[in-house]
């Protein structure tokens, strides 16, 4: 048997973007997932279904909600949750199919099965119909992605207790969905399932929402958000939980201390995270090592400690992104072969698909305090955008903090509606270390949204024309 170049185990983001370029560097490349369906969490339960009730739900609430300020009637508009639900479906697998048909362009060796490393160089995988191939390589790279972080007291059983998947493909809108953990999935979710009808309660450890976001992009989304109707129980630890067949009963206790209450809910959400995916994969029997929390540390080559093991994605940490997981895919592949894959981490993006959505790359407010850097901030209201005002969406606004001195920009945060097309150009202008002159000097096309990044950019120079 002939040894493939590179085995990448995972087919999500990571691994089957670096199984495609690797395939186009001329490697001979096998890539394993025990999905029978390629694309991950991200396309089989996460970024896309995700987004997929996102705009149907959007959609559900212009008609409930919206359309009468622009002089529509449409009555009270009609739910029904199981076409919703194909439709979703539908997406996940049209695109799911397309990067099985990627592979096939490419010659990407597509293996089903649950692989686990016998050594460095041998992956054995085993088939749901109970056989076992053998794949000998030159190189291997992990890319394994992660699954739900569970809470001590609250097990789920994906029926009133629910993990993403399980909120993703709920039968009916609960009454009161009570979310636990305010990050991006508890957001993103918890609007879907208001929008389309449930009560719903987001309980927060951290004393505010967003808590890895620029603190004026969490308080103004919580501002927001609850405009929307979802309400926020901050700074509350869920102590226990009673699972009956009608709901749950969780328990709460002020993390400060004081006195505790109790929630009711016919479903509840745990996001608190998300932990690596790393049991049974064999990395002692390869000479891999995980830090203590089981996230496998990698060099800025993607280099584990074991000749010839790469690790990338989810599992080695880091943001858990889709597009940070692609990059590093790409990267790997050209490192493989012999290139020099490099990725540049602050210029990362990282979006919130609520409505508005919140976006943010680089360094927050906060951690420039923290880092005594000498900064300027240059901000912009979206109520003071003309587009804005022309489509009725002017909650938010776009923040560029900028180095005092030399005006490189430093960091963007924005709260607008499209804020993550919006800030595809800051990150364009990162890559190629702009200073908020080069932002504030580009033409941008009038009106639309995107002259509030301009005019923050101006505002950062102290002269802003719109405000
Ligand atoms: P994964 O996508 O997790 O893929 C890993 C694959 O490895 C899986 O298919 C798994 O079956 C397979 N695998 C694991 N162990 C083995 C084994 N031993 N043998 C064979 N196969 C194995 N990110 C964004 O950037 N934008 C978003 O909008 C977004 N929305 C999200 C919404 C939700 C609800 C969730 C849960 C996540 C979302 N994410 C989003 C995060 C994103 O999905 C992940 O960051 C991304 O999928 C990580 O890619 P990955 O390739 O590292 O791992
Ligand atoms: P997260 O890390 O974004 O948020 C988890 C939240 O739970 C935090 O606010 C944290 O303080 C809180 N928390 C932790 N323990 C708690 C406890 N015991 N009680 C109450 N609150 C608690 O995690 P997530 O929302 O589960 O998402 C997981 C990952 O998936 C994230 O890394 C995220 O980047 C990724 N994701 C990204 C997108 C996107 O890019 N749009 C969408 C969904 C998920």
């Amino acid at each position: 048997m002939s040894a493939y170049d590179a085995v990448i185990i995972g087919g999500g983001p990571g691994g089957y973007v670096a199984a495609i370029r690797a395939a186009q560097l001329g490697l001979t490349v096998a890539c394993v997932d025990k999905r029978p369906t390629l694309g991950g969490t991200c396309l089989n339960v996460g970024c896309i279904p995700s987004k997929a009730l996102l705009q149907s739900s959007w959609l559900f609430d212009m008609a409930a909600r919206q359309m009468g300020a622009h002089g529509i009637d449409v009555g009270t508009p009609g739910l029904d949750l199981g076409a919703m639900m194909q439709r979703k479906e539908k997406v996940v697998g049209d695109l799911t199919k397309g990067i099985t048909q990627l592979f096939k362009k490419n010659g990407v060796t597509h293996v089903t099965g649950t692989a686990t490393l016998k050594d460095a160089n041998t992956v054995s995988v085993a088939k749901d119909d109970g056989s076992t191939e053998v794949l000998e390589t030159r190189n291997v790279v992990l890319a394994t992605g992660s699954e739900s972080a569970h809470l001590p007291g609250l097990d789920v059983d994906e029926r009133r207790v629910v993990t993403s998947t399980g909120a993703l493909a709920l039968e009916r809108v609960p009454g009161h969905l009570v979310v636990v953990g305010a990050g991006v999935i508890g957001l993103e979710l918890g609007s879907v399932w208001r929008r389309l009808g449930a009560q719903v309660t987001v309980v927060e450890y951290l004393d505010r929402i967003l808590p890895t976001m620029d603190g004026e992009v969490s308080k103004t989304m919580q501002r927001t958000l609850k405009k929307q109707g979802l309400a926020f129980r901050t700074g509350q630890r869920v102590t226990g939980a009673e699972i009956g067949d009608d709901g749950v009963t969780l328990s709460l206790e002020p993390v400060k201390g004081g006195e505790g209450s109790t929630l009711e809910a016919d479903t509840v959400l745990v996001a608190v995270g998300r932990r690596p995916n790393t049991d049974g994969l064999g990395l002692d029997a390869a000479g891999v090592a995980t830090d203590e929390r089981g996230f496998i540390p990698v060099d800025d080559h993607f280099r584990t400690g074991a000749a010839g093991v790469y690790a990338i994605g989810d599992v080695v940490g880091g943001q858990m992104l889709a597009h940070k997981a692609e990059d590093e895919g790409v990267a790997v592949a050209e490192i493989l072969a012999g290139q020099h894959g490099h990725i540049d981490y602050d210029a990362i993006p990282s979006v919130v698909y609520t409505h508005p959505e919140a976006a943010g790359m680089g360094a927050t407010e906060e951690d420039l305090k923290e880092q005594g850097a000498d900064y300027v901030a240059g901000r912009f209201p979206m109520s003071a955008n003309s587009r804005a005002r022309a489509i009725g969406d002017t909650e938010g606004f776009v923040k560029i903090l900028a180095h005092a001195g030399t005006d490189e920009v430093l960091g963007c945060h924005i709260v607008a509606p499209e804020a993550g097309d919006l800030i595809s150009e800051v990150v364009l202008g990162r890559e190629f270390r702009a200073a908020s002159e080069d932002i504030a000097r580009t033409c941008h096309a009038h009106p639309q949204l995107g002259e509030a990044v301009k005019e923050a950019a101006l505002d950062a120079l102290g002269r802003a024309i719109h405000a």
